[in-house]
């Protein structure tokens, strides 16, 4: 214990306290170059909130101990090193099975949303097939929900991806025209991780049940930002990571609904079956508790901190749109708090992102395959043109932003946008 509060200490010192101070000492080794992991002025502001976020402070305090001090393997049933480590797990897996309304044996333990989506899709394909082996997902998920559906698709699985409106919502009745009495698997994504549109998911969760087609959504932009219900929402698998709510990277989790229906995938990593079978590995105790405080902190905070984001995307959007030739992307209120997308007209979008790299740290329209440059598959499901997705942006705000860093992202991105628009013409 006492090692522990030394850790909380040297964390609330300055870099260059730290560095003055006597380098002997243990606690200081832990994190030697903790300095460059500091902010720093010169860096450019970081608004890329759904790409990854910092781990929160209060978060790393928390997993400290599970590093050197209660290292032990949870599945180590036979002494006190596993007794601390598994009583740990068993106390993050609470927090988060409470945070969503589930019981903790749902909550399975994975190396983030990728897995977990796998895991769901793949692990549902492969237990049910013999009960239908139709797939139904929406054009705007994450490539980790596209893929492997498109993997299952190269097996004989059939999919139908539905398209959703120009404001990014799925149309309900286009979901109901979709299942078919082989349809085994509905996946539908709660938050987008470009546009942040929110989709509907109460309704989707009682068509799917009415149905009885089990209903995934990938939760990881949603967790901890807005209010989710297994129950409620009638959700029978979902995805959730730690790193895009101020969690370390790494870990992650997938919800499987235990009763009512019971829902059984088939395990795609085997081993010591570890998680019910479902996802052999030893567990990762520090990731695991730094997912469960972020869990918490997120829940406890999901209101103040969500108006205070909307006030900040709000501001910039009202000093963006300014600007001639903008264009919102996405639903303008079902929508992420923290997130706006803005196409800019008239300007080469890599011109603009280089533009204003050096002041802002955000993504742009585009993503980076294979070192290929290709327009984002979500604002081409909205309709945008390949010349529209390629000049926008995404800025993600998160908790770290301050009303100063957003009035001086705007005005740097309007100078940018008005210069590159005077050289044009
Ligand atoms: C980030 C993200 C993922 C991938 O999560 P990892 O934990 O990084 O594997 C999946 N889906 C969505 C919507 C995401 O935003």
């Amino acid at each position: 214990m006492v090692l522990l509060s030394a850790y909380a200490v040297a964390f609330s010192f300055s870099p260059r306290s730290v560095a003055r101070s006597d380098r002997s000492c243990y606690n200081f080794r832990v994190f030697p170059d903790r300095a460059s992991q500091l902010p720093m002025t010169s860096r450019p502001i970081y608004l890329d909130a759904h790409a990854t976020t910092p781990t929160d402070d209060r978060v790393v305090e928390a997993m400290l101990p599970y590093f050197s001090q209660q290292f032990g393997n949870p599945a180590s049933i036979t002494h006190q090193y596993g007794w601390e480590a598994e009583a740990a797990v068993k106390k993050a897996r609470e927090a988060i099975a409470s945070a969503i309304n589930a019981s903790p044996e749902e909550i399975i333990f994975t190396s983030g949303a990728t897995e977990a989506n796998n895991l769901a899709i793949k692990g549902i394909a492969e237990a049910y097939f013999s009960q239908g082996r139709h797939i139904v997902t929406v054009a705007t998920e994450h490539n980790a929900v596209l893929d492997p559906i498109a993997y299952l698709e190269s097996l004989g699985f059939e999919t139908t991806i539905l398209p959703v409106n120009a404001d990014g919502l799925l149309d309900l009745d286009k979901l109901e025209s979709a299942l078919r009495s082989d349809t085994i698997l509905v996946s539908v994504m709660a938050a987008n991780n470009e546009i942040g549109v929110l989709q509907p998911m109460a309704e989707i969760g009682s068509m799917c049940r009415d149905r009885g087609v089990f209903f995934h959504t990938d939760a990881a932009q949603a967790i901890g930002k807005i209010p989710i219900n297994v129950e409620t929402q009638n959700i029978d698998l979902m995805s959730l990571t730690a790193h895009k709510i101020y969690g370390p990277k790494g870990i992650g989790a997938l919800y499987v609904r235990r009763r009512q229906p019971r829902v059984r995938p088939a395990a795609q990593i085997h081993g010591g079956g570890h998680e019910r079978g479902l996802r052999s590995g030893t567990l990762y105790p520090p990731q695991i508790v730094g997912f469960a405080k972020a869990v918490e902190l997120g829940i406890s905070q999901m209101e103040t901190e969500g108006d205070r984001l909307q006030s900040l995307r709000d501001r910039l959007w009202q000093q963006l749109s300014q600007l001639d030739g903008v264009q919102l992307n996405g639903h303008p209120t079902q929508r992420l708090p923290g997130n706006l997308n803005v196409s800019f007209s008239g300007v080469d979008g890599q011109a603009l992102l280089l533009g204003i790299q050096p002041v802002v740290a955000v993504s742009s329209g585009s993503a980076c395959t294979s070192a290929k440059i290709e327009p984002s598959h979500v604002l081409a499901a909205l309709g945008l043109s390949e010349e529209r997705a390629y000049a926008s942006i995404r800025f993600g705000i998160g908790r770290f932003n301050t009303t100063e860093e957003i009035d001086v992202v705007a005005r740097e991105t309007i100078a940018t946008v008005k210069s590159l628009r005077r050289a044009k013409s």
